[in-house]
């Protein structure tokens, strides 16, 4: 062969195409953390305890009530693309749960050491199992548990060294993940079942708020999402209204039908892309100006329409 050859193509060990989709679903460990809280609200738990040592790369815990996993499931938890909330596509257009792709659990055993502890309804004891590369290392082990499932990760990104490091360096998970979790409880303070109108309420700060950035803790269908087209145009209200305190903190939960909502655009699923958008937001931005104007207090305000 001579130099002018082109380099020749072969196909990727398999584990190394899941420790690259891995690296991707599981970015550092504020995105375990949000994966696993989902977890636990789509178990229906009412308590979600989380636990973060060394901002999250020595370990990780998320510990539940919620309704468990079988036995008999434990064994494929956590290879790639297996669920309990979607079975055919076009359940997509339905789906209430955060999950619906299998592949949070999965990318975390390629990219750390996961433990599992879980018990169902009914159950004397629990069951304890650790993973590795999406299979189990051993057999579940039976133990004593309280209601619901703890997911604990160690040693997140072992195997990514130049990960490791920047996130050793950037230090800044820890605040990620306070964040985060902040805009989980804000949005869980006093849960009532999402109506199937378009329907939205939230706070909203008023002129005594006065910050350096906008902080815009947004829930569409109960899914903490980013719309940089929402957020755009609220500031833009504030800067008319309220030009001194600009950037303002807001939360808003908004309620649309499932089919109004592409949940599947994004691969951390963190933007979702809306029907009718224009008139949401035109919407959203009448109702905050129409508070801004008539008020100086921080309101709650519902909205239907
Ligand atoms: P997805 O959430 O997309 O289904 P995951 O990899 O996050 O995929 O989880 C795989 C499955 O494991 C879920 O469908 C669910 O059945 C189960 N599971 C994960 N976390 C929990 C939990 N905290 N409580 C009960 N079941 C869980
Ligand atoms: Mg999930």
């Amino acid at each position: 062969t001579t130099t002018k050859d082109p380099p020749k193509i072969h196909k990727l060990d398999e584990s190394v195409i899941n420790r690259i989709a891995a690296g991707e679903v599981i970015q550092r460990p504020v995105s375990a953390i949000k994966e696993l809280v989902e977890n636990s609200l789509d178990a229906h738990s009412t308590s979600i305890n989380v636990v973060v040592k060394d901002g999250g790369l020595k370990l990780i815990q998320v510990s539940d009530d919620g309704h468990g996993i079988r036995f008999e499931d434990l064994e494929i938890l956590c290879e790639r693309h297996t669920t309990s909330k979607l079975s055919k596509f076009e359940d997509l257009q339905s789906i209430q749960s955060m999950g619906f792709r299998g592949e949070a659990l999965a990318s975390m055993t390629y990219v750390g050491h996961v433990t599992v502890t879980t018990i169902t309804d009914g159950q004397l004891h629990g069951f304890r199992v650790s993973y590795r590369d999406g299979v189990m290392e051993n057999e579940p082990k039976p133990c004593a548990a309280v209601k619901g499932t703890q997911i604990m990760i160690e040693n997140l990104f072992y195997n990514m060294t130049a990960r490791r490091k920047t996130l050793q360096n950037s230090g800044d998970d820890y605040a990620k993940i306070l964040d985060l979790l902040s805009r989980f409880a804000i949005h869980h303070i006093n849960d009532d079942p999402s109506s199937s109108v378009f329907n939205m309420k939230g706070f909203i700060s008023n002129s005594n708020y006065v910050a350096k950035k906008i902080t815009m803790v947004l829930f569409i269908n109960d899914r903490l999402v980013e719309c940089s087209a929402l957020k755009r145009a609220i500031e833009i209200v504030y800067a008319a209204t309220l030009p001194r305190a600009a950037k303002p903190f807001v939360y808003m939960s908004i309620a649309l039908p499932p089919d109004h909502v592409d949940v599947n655009i994004h691969p951390t699923k963190r933007e979702v892309s809306l029907l009718n958008q224009e008139v949401i937001i035109q919407k959203i931005q009448s109702k905050v100006e129409q508070q801004l104007t008539d008020s100086n207090e921080t309101k709650i305000f519902e909205e239907q329409g």
